[in-house]
Protein backbone atom coordinates (compact mmCIF):
# COMPACT_ATOMS: atom_id res chain seq x y z
CA UNK A 1 0.00 0.00 0.00
CA UNK A 2 1.04 3.66 -1.02
CA UNK A 3 1.70 6.30 2.17
CA UNK A 4 3.43 9.28 2.21
CA UNK A 5 6.63 7.89 2.38
CA UNK A 6 6.26 6.26 -1.33
CA UNK A 7 5.47 9.65 -2.57
CA UNK A 8 8.49 11.72 -3.86
CA UNK A 9 8.39 15.50 -3.36
CA UNK A 10 8.85 18.63 -6.18
CA UNK A 11 12.42 19.00 -7.01
CA UNK A 12 13.00 15.07 -7.43
CA UNK A 13 14.13 14.80 -10.86
CA UNK A 14 11.54 12.16 -11.98
CA UNK A 15 8.80 14.64 -11.69
CA UNK A 16 10.48 16.49 -14.73
CA UNK A 17 10.87 13.56 -16.53
CA UNK A 18 8.40 12.62 -19.99
CA UNK A 19 7.00 9.19 -18.44
CA UNK A 20 7.61 5.96 -20.89
CA UNK A 21 4.35 4.57 -22.42
CA UNK A 22 3.09 1.49 -20.41
CA UNK A 23 2.78 -1.91 -22.84
CA UNK A 24 -0.65 -3.16 -23.32
CA UNK A 25 -1.38 -5.60 -22.63
CA UNK A 26 -0.28 -4.71 -18.94
CA UNK A 27 2.52 -6.26 -17.28
CA UNK A 28 1.15 -8.14 -13.84
CA UNK A 29 3.09 -5.41 -12.04
CA UNK A 30 2.29 -2.63 -13.84
CA UNK A 31 -1.67 -3.69 -12.87
CA UNK A 32 -0.17 -3.89 -10.15
CA UNK A 33 0.90 -0.52 -9.26
CA UNK A 34 -1.93 1.33 -11.40
CA UNK A 35 -4.75 -0.30 -8.68
CA UNK A 36 -1.86 0.65 -6.22
CA UNK A 37 -2.56 4.80 -7.56
CA UNK A 38 -6.27 4.30 -6.69
CA UNK A 39 -6.14 2.67 -3.65
CA UNK A 40 -3.77 5.34 -2.17
CA UNK A 41 -6.78 8.13 -3.43
CA UNK A 42 -9.50 6.53 -2.25
CA UNK A 43 -8.09 5.63 1.30
CA UNK A 44 -7.02 9.22 1.61
CA UNK A 45 -10.35 10.07 1.47
CA UNK A 46 -11.57 7.46 3.76
CA UNK A 47 -11.37 9.74 7.65
CA UNK A 48 -10.20 6.71 9.73
CA UNK A 49 -7.67 5.38 7.40
CA UNK A 50 -6.23 8.43 6.26
CA UNK A 51 -5.40 8.90 10.16
CA UNK A 52 -4.36 5.71 10.93
CA UNK A 53 -1.84 5.60 8.03
CA UNK A 54 -0.96 9.50 8.19
CA UNK A 55 -2.34 9.71 4.59
CA UNK A 56 -2.57 13.68 2.90
CA UNK A 57 -6.05 13.23 1.32
CA UNK A 58 -5.87 13.47 -2.60
CA UNK A 59 -7.96 13.33 -5.62
CA UNK A 60 -5.79 12.18 -8.27
CA UNK A 61 -2.02 10.38 -8.36
CA UNK A 62 0.17 9.45 -11.08
CA UNK A 63 2.82 6.98 -10.94
CA UNK A 64 5.92 9.66 -11.54
CA UNK A 65 4.48 10.62 -8.17
CA UNK A 66 5.80 7.27 -6.49
CA UNK A 67 9.03 7.23 -8.55
CA UNK A 68 7.78 5.12 -11.42
CA UNK A 69 7.93 7.31 -14.47
CA UNK A 70 5.43 5.23 -16.08
CA UNK A 71 2.23 6.46 -17.69
CA UNK A 72 -1.02 5.56 -15.47
CA UNK A 73 -2.72 8.31 -13.92
CA UNK A 74 -6.09 7.48 -11.14
CA UNK A 75 -8.38 9.53 -10.21
CA UNK A 76 -11.63 9.60 -7.19
CA UNK A 77 -13.56 12.78 -7.30
CA UNK A 78 -17.08 13.47 -7.32
CA UNK A 79 -18.42 16.22 -9.79
CA UNK A 80 -21.00 19.18 -8.41
CA UNK A 81 -24.01 16.72 -8.66
CA UNK A 82 -22.19 14.26 -6.91
CA UNK A 83 -21.42 11.93 -9.67
CA UNK A 84 -18.10 9.71 -8.89
CA UNK A 85 -15.92 10.06 -11.36
CA UNK A 86 -13.47 6.88 -10.19
CA UNK A 87 -10.89 5.67 -12.87
CA UNK A 88 -7.53 4.35 -12.89
CA UNK A 89 -5.88 4.44 -16.68
CA UNK A 90 -3.03 3.33 -18.50
CA UNK A 91 -1.58 6.21 -21.40
CA UNK A 92 -4.43 8.12 -20.60
CA UNK A 93 -3.97 10.95 -23.37
CA UNK A 94 -6.09 13.92 -24.30
CA UNK A 95 -7.88 13.71 -27.77
CA UNK A 96 -9.78 16.67 -28.01
CA UNK A 97 -10.61 19.53 -25.75
CA UNK A 98 -12.88 22.83 -25.67
CA UNK A 99 -11.66 26.27 -26.76
CA UNK A 100 -13.74 27.54 -23.46
CA UNK A 101 -10.54 27.49 -20.48
CA UNK A 102 -11.70 26.53 -16.83
CA UNK A 103 -9.81 27.01 -13.17
CA UNK A 104 -10.65 26.63 -10.18
CA UNK A 105 -11.06 29.38 -8.48
CA UNK A 106 -9.43 27.48 -5.06
CA UNK A 107 -5.83 26.93 -7.11
CA UNK A 108 -4.76 23.93 -7.01
CA UNK A 109 -2.52 21.33 -4.97
CA UNK A 110 -0.92 18.48 -5.15
CA UNK A 111 0.55 15.69 -3.03
CA UNK A 112 4.42 16.00 -4.25
CA UNK A 113 4.08 20.03 -3.29
CA UNK A 114 3.93 20.55 0.67
CA UNK A 115 3.34 24.33 0.38
CA UNK A 116 0.38 25.68 -0.54
CA UNK A 117 1.31 27.59 -4.22
CA UNK A 118 -1.96 30.11 -4.58
CA UNK A 119 -2.64 31.43 -8.29
CA UNK A 120 -5.20 30.38 -10.84
CA UNK A 121 -4.30 27.49 -12.99
CA UNK A 122 -5.72 27.46 -16.55
CA UNK A 123 -7.32 24.53 -17.58
CA UNK A 124 -9.11 23.42 -20.91
CA UNK A 125 -12.78 23.72 -19.84
CA UNK A 126 -13.64 19.94 -21.32
CA UNK A 127 -11.83 17.37 -22.47
CA UNK A 128 -12.14 14.19 -23.77
CA UNK A 129 -9.73 11.17 -22.56
CA UNK A 130 -8.78 8.33 -24.01
CA UNK A 131 -6.86 5.45 -21.97
CA UNK A 132 -7.03 1.72 -21.18
CA UNK A 133 -8.38 0.35 -18.00
CA UNK A 134 -6.68 -2.16 -15.57
CA UNK A 135 -7.71 -4.98 -17.93
CA UNK A 136 -5.97 -3.17 -20.95
CA UNK A 137 -9.57 -2.19 -22.37
CA UNK A 138 -9.77 1.00 -24.12
CA UNK A 139 -11.76 3.84 -22.03
CA UNK A 140 -12.99 6.78 -23.22
CA UNK A 141 -14.41 9.78 -21.16
CA UNK A 142 -16.29 12.89 -22.04
CA UNK A 143 -14.94 15.27 -18.60
CA UNK A 144 -15.81 18.90 -17.55
CA UNK A 145 -15.80 20.22 -14.44
CA UNK A 146 -13.92 19.36 -11.15
CA UNK A 147 -13.29 15.85 -13.20
CA UNK A 148 -11.67 17.70 -16.19
CA UNK A 149 -9.25 19.52 -14.14
CA UNK A 150 -7.96 16.70 -12.21
CA UNK A 151 -7.39 14.69 -15.43
CA UNK A 152 -5.63 16.98 -16.92
CA UNK A 153 -3.35 17.88 -13.36
CA UNK A 154 -2.25 14.33 -13.79
CA UNK A 155 -1.77 14.27 -16.69
CA UNK A 156 0.38 16.73 -16.63
CA UNK A 157 2.29 14.79 -14.65
CA UNK A 158 3.12 12.13 -17.23
CA UNK A 159 4.96 14.97 -19.26
CA UNK A 160 7.22 16.59 -15.98
CA UNK A 161 4.66 19.51 -15.88
CA UNK A 162 3.72 21.16 -12.64
CA UNK A 163 0.47 22.67 -11.87
CA UNK A 164 2.51 25.74 -10.66
CA UNK A 165 3.94 25.97 -14.52
CA UNK A 166 0.65 27.31 -15.38
CA UNK A 167 0.59 30.23 -12.94
CA UNK A 168 1.41 33.78 -13.98
CA UNK A 169 4.35 34.20 -12.38
CA UNK A 170 3.96 38.14 -12.54
CA UNK A 171 0.08 37.95 -11.22
CA UNK A 172 -1.13 34.75 -10.02
CA UNK A 173 -4.57 35.79 -9.40
CA UNK A 174 -5.32 38.07 -13.12
CA UNK A 175 -8.45 36.67 -14.52
CA UNK A 176 -8.02 34.06 -17.27
CA UNK A 177 -9.48 35.25 -20.66
CA UNK A 178 -12.69 33.15 -21.69
CA UNK A 179 -12.63 30.93 -18.82
CA UNK A 180 -15.05 29.89 -16.27
CA UNK A 181 -14.66 29.63 -12.71
CA UNK A 182 -15.08 26.41 -10.82
CA UNK A 183 -16.01 26.27 -6.90
CA UNK A 184 -14.78 23.32 -5.24
ZN1 LIG B 1 0.02 16.71 -8.58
Amino acid sequence: MITMDDIIKDGHPTLRKVAEEVSLPPSKEDQEILKSLLEYVINSQDEEIAKKYGLRPGIGLAAPQINVSKRMIAVHVHDKKGKLYSYALFNPKIISHSVEKAYLTSGEGCLSVDEPIPGYVPRYARITVKGYDVDGNEVKLRLKGLPAIVFQHEIDHLNGIMFYDHINKEDPFRPIENACPIER
